[in-house]
Order: C-alpha cells, then structure tokens, then sequence
C-alpha cells in the first residue's frame, strides 16, 4: 500500500503516521518495535489490522556468460515465479525484472512463459515484493541500488492492470520503494485497453509493444493475440499512449529465423516506426533482441538468426530511416534471458 491507501484503510492512522509506517516497512524495520517516528495509536491499529508477507527465495543462480542472476521465488500458494537481477551500464547500479502472472495465457510462440499457460495474476504485493528481494542482495554500502523495474518477466503485465498499477504506485511513492517512474517500463504484447489504462494512470511509466513483426498478416502466426487485437488496433492505442504521456515508446522484435527476419519484415516495421514519428512526434526506440532457446529439445521450433541475417534486417530498417540498438539479453545459461521464464517447478 501507499501511505495514502493505508492511511484511507485504517482510521485513526493519519497520513503522516502511514509515511512513517510504509517507510519503516521499506526500510526492513519493524513496525511493531516501539519507535519513536510512528504514534502508538497508529503503530496498534497497523499491528492489528496488517502483517508484511513474503515470498520464499527457493534459488538464486548467478549466470557464468554475464552478471544477470535469476530468482526462483515460491508465493503461499506454492506457486514458482521467476525475477532477474539485470546489471546497468553504471556499476552498483540494478534493474529488476519482474514477473506479473504465474504463467501466461497469451501464448506467444516464442516464450517459454507462454507455454505454461495462465495460472493467475499475482498480487500487488508479490510484484512489488520481487523488487524488494532483489534490493536485499545489493550492498547499501557500496552505493549499490534498483535504479530501475521492467514488466518483462513472466505474465502479460496489462492482463493484471489493476494490480500492476497499484503495484507501480508503491514502486514509486518516496516513502515506499522509491524508484523514479521514468526508470520504469511497462511491456505488453499488445492490449489496447491496458495500454489505455496505463497512459491515464501512470503516465510517466514508459511503455514498452513486443511487435512480433509488423509485415502483414504475418504476426498472427507468432503472437495469437493478434487476432483478437491486430496490429493496427494496438497501434492507435501506442498512438494515443505517446500523445498523452509524451513519452516515446520502446519497441521490441525476437528475430526468429526464417519467420520475421526478412527484409520485408524491417520495412513494414520501419514504416510503422516512421507513420508513429508522424502521427505523435516521437520516435520508438526500437530494440531487436537475439532469440534465446525455450526447450532443449527438438519441441523448440525456432532458431536465432546468425549475424548475416541480422545484419540485413538492421540495414534495412536503417534505410527506412529507423535506428535500432541490440538488446543484450543475458543469462541465456540459467534460463533467464528474454522469452526464457518458465519457473518450471511452478
Ligand atoms: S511474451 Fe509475454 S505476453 Fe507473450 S506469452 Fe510470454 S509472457 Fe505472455
């Protein structure tokens, strides 16, 4: 909660009063210590009333390739959910991915979330507790921090707006987790309502559209959820989501080889990203990410492109007048780069 539900939740407990609580609980301390910044009356009701829950870390395996380290954490239910410690440029500095369902009901053909099906969404708390986790393996000390969250574990983050907003407000109160909206990406595959909903109440969240391909009539094929919100349906609410907000959004395409890696596929994404400059004034910041294996074996149908390939799908959309940056997708040896959560003990 932020200090503002919790001090609407429970009277007697003034707004002051839950700012020192919320603090207190995201500091790690405990509130049903006597101390002297919360009122006794406040700390009882709040004792009374609230209990912080957790998730049980069942493992943390550091990758060999890169310093991404994954989670494993198990919710009440006995539930496995998967989060990724992700290094920034800036040494001591983190983003957290986190996960927004236990698995997924879109079906992406490319991700191993997909193939799990949808369990259910998880809790405000259990979103925000995944930051928390992570926070605790940092050294304060050392000037080590979460500078920034994306929504791009496993779950299709708009699919559970309610909770992943609420979620994103107490990522961002300053008592509470602290971490600067702006340092915050929400990704969906595309669902325009959600979308919607995140430019109205969280505006200077930024969005992230995995696009699959923009060539037509060729996306259905990877992304099912095409055919209930196509390409263009999406695209009017990204529209809408930049003339709001003003942000510019961050596009992604997996490069599968043989299916969206071919010239034709850049163009249609590189007149996309050139109709968007002119319908909004925003350029997306397109991001082409590597394909990471979802199954071992031969039940993985895809393949990464080599670099050739990749090579003419960046030329291409570069005359198109579209640049791109390659996302470094790391921990593909413990199963946590992009499209590779599955919490298989879930
Ligand atoms: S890519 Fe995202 S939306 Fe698609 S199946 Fe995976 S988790 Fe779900």
């Amino acid at each position: 909660m932020t200090p503002a539900e919790l001090a609407r939740a429970l009277p007697g407990v003034t707004l002051k009063d839950a700012r020192r609580i919320v603090s207190t609980v995201h500091r790690d301390g405990d509130v049903a210590e006597p101390n002297s910044c919360v009122r006794h009356v406040a700390r009882e009701a709040v004792v009374a009333h609230g209990h912080v829950p957790g998730l049980e870390v069942v493992s943390r395996t550091r990758s060999l390739l890169d310093p991404f380290v994954k989670f494993a954490l198990r919710t009440s239910d006995d539930k496995v959910i998967e989060t990724v410690r992700i290094p920034l440029e800036r040494p001591g500095r983190f983003s957290v991915c986190v996960s927004s369902q236990v698995g997924c009901a879109l079906a992406c053909a490319f991700c191993a979330t997909g193939r799990l099906g949808l369990r259910r969404n998880l809790e405000t708390w259990e979103i925000v507790e995944q930051v928390r986790v992570v926070r605790r393996t940092l050294d304060a000390a050392r000037g080590e921090r979460v500078h920034g969250v994306v929504f791009q574990g496993m779950g299709e983050p708009l699919a559970n707006l309610e909770h992943v907003l609420a979620a994103l407000r107490v990522l961002t109160d300053p008592s509470a987790v602290a971490i600067d909206a702006r340092k915050i990406t929400v990704c969906t595959s595309g669902l325009p309502s959600g979308i919607r909903g995140l430019a109205r109440q969280a505006p200077r969240v930024r969005l992230g559209w995995s696009i699959g391909t923009a060539r037509p009539g060729a996306r259905r094929a990877i992304m099912p959820i095409d055919a209930a919100h196509p390409l263009e349906e999406v695209y009017a609410a990204c529209v809408e989501h930049a003339r709001l907000t003003g942000l510019s959004p961050l596009w992604a395409v997996t490069l599968l080889a043989g299916v969206n890696d071919a010239v034709d596929d850049a163009l249609a994404l590189g007149r996309l990203a050139q109709r968007f400059r002119a319908d909004t004034g925003r350029v997306p910041r397109i991001s082409v990410i590597p394909y990471n294996r979802i199954a071992d074996d031969a039940s993985d149908p895809f393949r990464r492109v080599d670099e050739d390939a990749e090579r003419r799908f960046r030329d291409a959309l570069h005359e198109a007048g579209t640049f791109t940056h390659k996302r470094y997708s790391g921990g593909s040896d413990i199963g946590a780069a992009c499209g590779q959560l599955a919490a298989r003990g879930g």
